[in-house]
């Protein structure tokens, strides 16, 4: 279905963000004292609420403004059947119920990677995440089991066939990011596509793996490297890769050389703690972890 909404007013105007200094040192999800409640519920959306509109390919609708993001609001698309999202304090997100063509001023479609680079705190997380669950709502629209159509849940963030009845709960996928430490040197790596700033070795846990394990193979398959003393540092939710990413620290063996896999990666060398480049801007777990190690704050990484 497409092409249902009419847009009728520009209407929302995004609580304000806060642009201080200790907003850009954040993480992705650190948006206190602003706080996400993810409780399921099945609300109607009230005129002033958000109302994310993705297009087929996941482009959002979305007005970027000085390092801000606007959303378009129910007040532009009156409809009680948006899906609810999850709450931002006392703002309910909402994610339109079908796609549609609209021309309120300064809005454009927005790739999630591109938004980025143009958004912050709040608006930016609530994006984030309000594209994961896009994802896992746009690619369970039929049963994997029996074909069926699938509906909601009356109470609880799920999908149901209606035709056998079998339950579809959001998809999250465990990642591990690890820092590898030999000496004063940390494992820095590229990726061979897709992000081209520095990074660290990460990747997927498989099927009938602990996340130790995952560690140890992901470091062994990137670069060749046995590690040990495998050690957890924090988590971070990803939504633009569907991803819980969980940053692990360890060291590696003495007589390490690393064996860079040129399929995934097209750079892997040992920096030292003071030559190491980081990311720009503090969004991510990994730029955290490169960060702790650059600025020798043992608590972290020790
Ligand atoms: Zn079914």
């Amino acid at each position: 279905m497409t092409v249902s909404y009419i847009c009728v007013t520009e209407g929302y105007s995004a609580n304000e963000a806060r642009l201080d200094k200790e907003l850009l040192l954040s993480m992705i999800q650190d948006i206190a004292p602003d706080k996400l409640d993810n409780a399921y519920s099945a609300r109607v959306p009230r005129p002033e609420d958000p109302v994310l509109l993705f297009d087929e390919s996941g482009k959002l609708y979305v007005k970027a403004q000085d390092g801000r993001l606007y959303f378009t609001t129910a007040a532009d698309f009156p409809d009680a059947s948006h899906i609810y999202l999850f709450a931002i304090n006392d703002t309910w997100y909402f994610l339109a119920s079908q796609t549609a063509k609209c021309d309120l001023p300064g809005y454009e479609y927005r790739g999630i990677r591109e938004l980025r680079d143009l958004g912050q705190g709040r608006e930016l997380f609530a994006a984030f995440t309000a594209y994961h669950l896009w994802k896992w709502y746009t690619g369970n629209r039929f049963c994997g089991k029996c074909g069926g159509i699938n509906g909601f849940h009356p109470a609880e963030r799920a999908l149901q066939c209606t035709k056998c009845g079998q339950l579809v709960y959001p998809r999250i996928n465990p990642a591990v990011i690890i820092g590898v430490i030999k000496g004063d040197c940390l494992l820095i790596t590229r990726y061979r596509t897709g992000y081209a700033h520095n990074a660290l070795v990460a990747g997927f846990a498989e099927i009938g793996e602990t996340l130790e394990e995952t560690v140890r193979r992901e470091v062994m398959e990137e670069t060749g490297v046995s590690v040990r003393n495998i050690r957890y540092y924090k988590s971070q939710p990803w939504g633009m890769a569907q991803d819980l990413l969980m940053g692990f620290y360890c060291d590696a063996e003495d007589d390490a050389v690393i064996h860079m896999d040129e399929n995934e990666l097209k750079y892997a060398e040992w920096v030292r703690r003071d030559d190491i480049v980081l990311q720009p801007n503090d969004l991510s777990l990994t730029n955290d972890m490169m960060k702790q190690f650059k600025q020798n704050n043992t608590a972290a990484f020790a």
